[in-house]
């Protein structure tokens, strides 16, 4: 029961406070203290100082402490998600472990099942509202997998961070902006869940943008494509990983690996897909060379299990996301 609206509530404050400003007022308070109190003996000041240096310090490490504490449960949480989903055989249990999650965290969910064209289906789809709903953006995930392995890196993974990411928006919405989440069913298929998901919304305009994340269970890089490399969500995305300090890499669409993104950018939504890698397979990636790059030997193979993920990667990689979420809410 990690995943609770107080411990969110609490990282998201946690990851919202900037010690910056707070440290700034304690000179202001020391140089005022120096002046207001020139009539105290000068021994009663030093120890007025002390003390609130002291306790600036005490709150420093506090903070500190709780901040570590909060990422260590995400990444805990995290691991356990991505396990969960990657223990299950096919399409419904993996399904069953994500819906799990998301009773555990209270997050309303409906199924949506399909026919398209020949293949049947469930869609996991979820809203979550913003405070006054003005936009609409859709943040996809599939959650099948192909026969061998057990799909943790592929695609498991974007799974969890994608329940991650719900769970903060729920105890935290954004202003403007309400999320539509879909976990896509049948992408190993050709796509299948996005395009069904998408054929059977009638306003396609009515999403101001899409995000779809597929492979992110490991890495130091952001590997990126979109449909409009001078869109908002080009930007926002380029802004929060700059911010954030975090490598990003994005490439146009017909050079980036097939995923449900594309059925986004083909209903004429402004899209980004993403995914996490080491930033040095990226080239080997685009340049189909050999030896292949390591991401290329794990999935659709039988070594795609949880001996390839790395939480504390994904925990690392996760802000971006919700910050690029965040700074479209602000535009
Ligand atoms: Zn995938």
């Amino acid at each position: 029961m990690l995943r609770s609206g107080r411990l969110s509530m609490q990282r998201f404050h946690l990851r919202g406070l900037n010690t910056g400003p707070s440290i700034r007022p304690s000179i202001d308070c020391t140089a005022a203290a120096g002046s207001l109190l020139s009539g105290v003996p000068p021994r009663t000041v030093v120890s007025l100082i002390s003390s609130q240096v002291l306790s600036r310090i005490v709150l420093i490490v506090l903070f500190a402490l709780s901040t570590a504490a909060a990422t260590a449960a995400q990444v805990a949480q995290l691991r356990e998600d991505t396990a969960a989903i990657a223990a299950g055989a096919d399409s419904r249990a993996r399904r069953q472990a994500i819906t799990d999650a998301l009773s555990a965290a209270r997050i309303e969910y409906r199924l949506e099942e399909f026919m398209f064209p020949r293949f049947s289906g469930t869609d996991i789809v979820v809203d979550v509202s913003a405070k006054t709903p003005a936009k609409t953006l859709l943040v996809g995930a599939h959650y099948d997998r192909v026969a061998v392995g057990q799909g943790a890196v592929d695609n498991a993974s974007s799974c969890a961070v994608l329940l991650e990411l719900l769970t903060v928006l729920k105890a935290n919405p954004m202003e403007n902006i309400s999320i539509r989440a879909v976990f896509f069913d049948l992408e190993e298929s050709g796509l299948v869940g996005s395009q069904a998901y998408l054929a059977a919304v009638t306003d396609k305009q009515s999403f101001s943008g899409g995000i779809n994340l597929d492979i992110f269970g490991y890495g130091n890089t952001i590997f990126a494509t979109t449909s409009s490399a001078d869109g908002k969500l080009a930007h926002a995305l380029e802004t929060a990983a700059k911010d954030l300090s975090m490598p990003v890499r994005v490439v146009e669409p017909r050079q980036y690996p097939a995923s449900d993104h594309r059925s986004m950018m083909n209903a004429g939504i402004e899209t980004l897909g993403l995914a996490l890698i080491d930033g040095k397979e990226i080239d080997p990636i685009l340049q189909r060379s050999q030896p292949e790059p390591r991401i290329l030997t794990i999935i659709h193979t039988p070594r795609d299990t949880m001996e390839n993920i790395r939480p504390e990667d994904m925990e690392k990689a996760y802000p971006v996301i919700e910050k690029t979420l965040r700074l479209m809410d602000e535009t």
